[in-house]
């Protein structure tokens, strides 16, 4: 059998993250978070020291990041230069300054390649998923970086529900003082990120599921559907 790549774009707070690693579970594929890349050289451009706002010099030490990503959906984990940076690129300072490594058009050539690299990796046999294949999530994964993919899904969900999910995820409550603190890193990171990506309106040939209303078992057996639908 072919290998299966399975594609999920969506923006902050849309369950893209849950549900990519559930169905790679489900599967038995592997599992690529193309967000935490970004937040990883994020991390290590900061651990070089350098200046955010400076393009090239992000450009250089994007392309020499020492980054190794272990694709178990059950257990993805992110080491650059022998630290494990899993925990470290999920913090709300790192989550702030993200977007400015991300709209670093040559960053994302850079990324494009490396994630291009990782996905046609899983087409072999003597891979993580034995040829299996993938499923990888982000922000451009269904237009740019996998396009050729089977099963291509935009996952979407109101504003509202987006930013009660990330301020339970990462404050631990949706109160108004969790919810104000959570706005800037759900709605300005999404408005900064869709200069450089569209993930707000499916394009052709993108499924488009609403969570808003949905639990995560339902956008699980919705994507699980269509894998089923490709293969036949
Ligand atoms: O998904 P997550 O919130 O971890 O993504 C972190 C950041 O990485 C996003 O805010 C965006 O700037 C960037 N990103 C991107 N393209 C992707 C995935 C993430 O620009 N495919």
């Amino acid at each position: 059998m072919t290998a299966l790549r399975i594609a999920i774009d969506g923006p902050s707070g849309s369950g893209k993250s849950t549900v990519a690693r559930r169905v790679a579970q489900e599967l038995g594929l592997g599992y690529l978070d193309t967000g935490a890349m970004y937040r990883a050289a994020t991390w290590w451009a900061l651990r070089e020291n350098v200046n955010l706002d400076d393009p090239d010099a992000v450009l250089a030490a994007t392309q020499s990041m020492p980054l190794e990503i272990a694709l178990d959906p059950q257990a993805q984990r992110f080491v650059c230069g022998g630290e494990d940076i899993t925990s470290a690129i999920r913090t709300s300072d790192l989550s702030k300054v993200v977007s400015k490594v991300a709209v670093n058009i040559p960053v994302r050539k850079e990324m494009l390649r490396r994630q291009r690299a990782i996905i046609e990796s899983q087409d072999s046999a003597d891979s993580y998923s034995a040829g299996r294949g993938i499923v990888a999530e982000g922000r451009d994964i269904t237009t740019v970086v996998a396009p050729d993919a089977q099963v291509r899904v935009l996952l979407t969900a109101s504003e509202e529900a987006r930013l009660a999910r990330r301020a339970l995820e990462v404050r631990g409550s949706a109160d108004a003082t969790a919810l104000a603190q959570t706005r800037d890193e759900v709605i300005r990171r999404d408005r900064d990120d869709s200069t450089v990506s569209e993930f707000m309106t499916a394009q052709d040939g993108v499924t488009t599921i609403d969570s808003s209303n949905l639990g995560i078992d339902d956008v699980v057996s919705a994507v699980l559907q269509l894998v089923a639908e490709a293969r036949s």
